[in-house]
């Protein structure tokens, strides 16, 4: 990657506006370390304060230690009544808090020096902070922060409740399937009943991005040509709907040193002692904690699959308030049990640390667009367990793109509970399945072609966006 011959003094400034949840803030961090070590641009970073998690205020905390050039500023939220949200989940009622609080992102991004050239802010920010940057005259963007897929969907998303969209839309949904031209169908089956629910939060939340999408600059994702190249396709040639702005596809990430944390140790050193690509990895993000039955026979699921094993367990979407012992949650016998084949954690392990380890080589996962995109980056073949939201429709990229295998009989949480049997096989079908071997690797070939090659994807897409910035600086 080569640096762009750009005076110090006229570099462009850009303020990085992330929301709530470790999914959010890690690709924003992963964003700003590039800019600026390319010195592409100065940065500037405001973040919601206080953060619902500890992992979100630490790994704030390692950014700015180690990015000193960054100017990093807290954005106060206001008191926040969740009674007037019409939600339950502590990250969307923070998404929520954070949306109200907008307004008073204006004087300080009219006072940060020197001025701004352009705003970069999550998704679920459109609605409350495209008027704050419009009065301002600063050009806006969003980082997508999942798959390029969910965008297609994100595009279209009022249809499915007969509203229109943005500006005309080219997609049709009968009630049962999401027609979408240029892309494979999408079925209702794959849309979180959340979404589905007209007067839930995240509904109204993606109606009113929805309602102003057009209005945007462009909009930045964490994917790549390899991975959902289709997709890009169809979104930007116009193809869902009529001026969508610009995609730029500036994926995958690359994970950097200050996401480190010291407590995964102990993980790390047990799979130096495991032979190659013999272990799976089975971790469910940063926000979700699977019910106690589930969990149990998650287990039970792992022992009968006879492979090895690292396993986080999550027992609370918050951190600050997951104090429960793995005995408690797992019970004595059964975390007695599986000690034999592997090792069971409920602590924040380094998840890319994890899969970039030559001992693994499978990922039963959620598919949280991060996970799935490090998962293409390390080349781990995934078990698409998706639990919520978006998860679904990343799984049907992590399907479709032959990074991994999903089963598709297993329902949302609420519904029936997965047992161990069923677990277990296919557990083992993911560890033995040649051929998604070499299609996960061919992914990370893609991956790192995308990322890192001179004229890949990213490369490319920074180019653009910067003589877009410059053009206001
Ligand atoms: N993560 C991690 N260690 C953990 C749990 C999560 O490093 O023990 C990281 C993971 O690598 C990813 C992020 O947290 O970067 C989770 O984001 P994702 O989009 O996969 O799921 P979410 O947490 O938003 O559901
Ligand atoms: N989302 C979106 N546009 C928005 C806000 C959210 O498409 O303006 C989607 C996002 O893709 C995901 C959900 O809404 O489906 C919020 O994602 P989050 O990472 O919070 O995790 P989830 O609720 O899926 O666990």
């Amino acid at each position: 990657f080569q640096t762009l011959e750009t005076n110090s003094n006229t570099l462009a400034h850009v303020a990085l506006i992330p929301s709530a949840g470790m999914g959010h803030l890690t690709p924003f961090l992963r964003l700003a370390a590039s800019l600026v070590q390319h010195q592409y641009c100065q940065v500037s970073l405001i973040t919601p304060h206080p953060t619902l998690s500890l992992a979100e205020s630490e790994l704030i905390s390692r950014f700015c230690s180690a990015f000193p050039q960054v100017n990093h500023i807290q954005f106060h939220l206001l008191p926040f009544d969740a009674a007037t949200a019409n939600a339950t989940d502590p990250f969307w009622l923070q998404f929520e808090s954070i949306r109200r609080s907008a307004h008073l992102l204006s004087p300080l991004l009219s006072s940060v020096s020197p001025p701004l050239s352009a705003v970069i802010c999550d998704m679920s920010l459109i609605y409350s902070v495209l008027p704050v940057t419009k009065s301002l005259s600063l050009p806006t963007y969003i980082l997508f922060t999942t798959s390029a897929r969910m965008l297609a969907f994100f595009s279209c998303f009022p249809i499915v409740h007969g509203f229109p969209t943005a500006s005309e839309n080219y997609a049709s949904f009968d009630g049962n399937v999401l027609e979408i031209p240029g892309i494979p169908p999408l079925p209702r089956s794959s849309i979180s009943p959340m979404l589905l629910a007209p007067n839930s939060l995240p509904a109204k939340i993606l109606m009113e991005d929805n309602s102003i999408l057009t209005k945007l600059n462009g909009v930045l994702i964490n994917t790549f040509q390899g991975l959902e190249g289709e997709t890009l396709e169809a979104l930007n040639n116009g193809k869902v709907i009529k001026e969508l702005p610009h995609v730029f596809p500036v994926g995958p990430f690359t994970p950097r040193e200050f996401e480190r944390r010291d407590q995964s140790g102990a993980a790390l050193k047990w799979l130096d002692d495991q032979p190659a690509d013999s272990v799976v990895y089975v971790g469910f993000g940063s926000r979700t904690a699977l019910t106690r039955n589930q969990i149990r026979e998650i287990g039970d699921g792992l022992l009968k699959s006879g492979c090895r094993f690292l396993w986080v367990v999550k027992d609370k979407p918050v951190d600050r308030t997951d104090e429960e012992g793995l005995d408690e949650v797992l019970g004595h016998e059964l975390l007695d049990n599986m000690k034999e084949k592997g090792l069971v954690v409920k602590t924040w392990v380094d998840q890319v640390e994890v899969l970039s380890h030559k001992a693994v080589g499978g990922f039963v996962s959620h598919c949280g667009w991060n996970s799935v995109t490090e998962a293409s980056y390390c080349g781990v073949r995934v078990l698409a367990w998706p639990q919520h939201g978006d998860q679904k429709i990343n799984a049907e990229v992590v399907e479709m793109s032959g990074l991994g295998m999903w089963m598709k009989n297993w329902g949302w949480p609420g519904e029936d509970v997965v047992k161990g049997k069923e677990i277990g096989e296919a557990i083992k079908e993911l560890m033995s399945n040649e051929s998604l071997k070499t299609s996960a690797a061919a992914i990370k070939e893609a991956a790192r072609k995308a990322g890192t090659g001179v004229g890949g994807g990213q490369e490319a897409s920074f180019k653009r966006l910067i003589n877009e910035w410059n053009k206001n600086t």
